[in-house]
């Protein structure tokens, strides 16, 4: 499989399309808040680093994420192909995703941008901090993340349909005619 990127606004479905993906078509998956929440869970300087700005909503600096990126993306097997959740988040971001890969005579792949109306948003992730306790999912950081997203992330879309990577699915109300719309385009890759 080729890599993938998945793209999209918090609470738009990123991580469980990402597991859905990863059972379906066998390929690594690198989720990078799901990194720097075990590097918290451990303990470790990063941890500490990393808590500051997830409780805040605030995303951490380019430069230590693409090196975080780029060590559990060398980390990965080779060749099976790699499904990029929660990463890029900044135009520098995405330039150094390229530059990494193709520095290793790979490519970006496929752009997946998941579009989802902001109410849903919102309910999504008031109902996460209720089942999963996610700490950075309270009113008051769930509104910081959306600004950040619109400030920082969502300029990234134009930056994918500019490479000619973008691929949009849209939320109707319901998550399996989603998935079905994912798998039916990633089974013509
Ligand atoms: P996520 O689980 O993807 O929603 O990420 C949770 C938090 O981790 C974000 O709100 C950011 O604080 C931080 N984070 C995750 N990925 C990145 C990234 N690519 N760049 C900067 N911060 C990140």
């Amino acid at each position: 499989m080729k890599n993938i990127i998945i793209f999209g606004a918090p609470g738009s479905g990123k991580g469980t399309y990402s597991d859905e993906i990863v059972k379906r078509y066998g390929m690594g998956h690198i989720s990078t808040g799901d990194v720097l929440r075990a590097q918290i869970q451990a303990g470790t300087e990063l941890g500490k680093t990393a808590q500051a700005y997830i409780d805040k909503g605030q995303l951490l600096p380019d430069s230590l994420m693409i090196d975080i990126l780029a060590d559990t993306y060398d980390a990965l097997p080779e060749g099976q192909g790699v499904i990029f959740d929660g990463f890029p988040r900044t135009i520098p971001q995405a330039e150094a995703l390229k530059k990494m890969l193709a520095e290793r005579k790979h490519d970006m792949g496929v752009m997946i941008e998941l579009v989802v109306d902001e109410d849903t948003l919102l309910k999504r992730l008031l109902n996460r901090a209720i089942e999963q306790g996610r700490a950075d999912d309270n009113e008051e950081t769930i509104k910081a993340r959306f600004a950040v997203y619109h400030a920082q992330t969502e300029p990234l879309s134009e930056w994918f349909g500019k490479e000619g990577i973008r691929h949009t699915f849209t939320w109707k109300g319901d998550k399996e005619l989603m998935l079905s719309e994912i798998f039916a385009f990633l089974d013509t890759l």
